[in-house]
């Protein structure tokens, strides 16, 4: 959670999670730290369910229309609409191209999944399969779908591997470590020691990675 602290001269606690997600929080100047850190515990379905409403609202904000940015593998690109026969997407250098006929909300997120689709998904799928050979773990099938609160799961018992269709917007540091995770959680149905140790020899670096994921 990406929680911001500040001290005040107030009298009471105010907590509160703004429209980009942040939570914020007024403390007076002598209320000691672990109290706060206690409030946030108390508080936490409360945050999770606030910041779960931020991020539908910011789901259905997207309108894949020109002008707006469309983020892949943590790069913004301008996406730009262009009437074609021939209805398809393009990503150049800088630019998300939707060639498409029926410029619909509805026909223009069907076209930016079904690119997802044909390219995250096999990007993805490869990079499981090369760090699951270096690793010695296989997962038996690979899924996708939409999740609100995690990047990815991981049934150990039958070896498949779930990704949030939402993981294609993060850098590729970061998908790299979702993906050495979950496959991780194959030996390690757990997050003991052992299990970051194992992550940590694959990846010296998954502090800062999944502090990225975090953001
Ligand atoms: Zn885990």
């Amino acid at each position: 959670m990406n929680i911001k602290i500040t001290r005040k001269r107030i009298k009471n606690i105010i907590l509160k999670v703004n429209d980009e997600g942040e939570v914020l929080i007024s403390a007076p100047l002598k209320v000691p730290k672990e109290y706060i850190e206690k409030l946030i515990k108390e508080k936490e379905e409360w945050i999770r369910e606030k910041l779960s409403l931020v991020q539908k609202r910011k789901q259905n904000s997207l309108t894949y229309n020109e002008g707006e940015k469309f983020i892949y593998l943590g790069k913004e690109y301008s996406i730009e609409i262009k009437n074609s026969q021939k209805e398809i997407c393009q990503l150049s250098q800088d630019k998300f191209i939707i060639y498409i006929q029926k410029n619909t909300l509805e026909n223009r997120k069907k076209l930016v999944d079904r690119w997802i689709y044909e390219n995250f998904y096999p990007y993805i799928i490869d990079l499981t399969m090369n760090t699951g050979e270096k690793i010695g773990y296989l997962p038996s099938v690979i899924k996708f779908r939409n999740m609100k609160t995690r990047w990815g799961s991981c049934n150990t018992i039958k070896k498949s591997i779930t990704f949030n269709h939402q993981l294609y917007r993060k850098s590729i540091v970061v998908v790299e470590y979702v993906v050495l995770h979950e496959l991780a959680h194959i030996p390690f149905p757990h997050h003991q020691k052992s299990f970051w140790s194992f992550v940590e020899k694959y990846m010296p670096d998954w502090k800062e990675r999944r502090k990225l994921l975090k953001e």
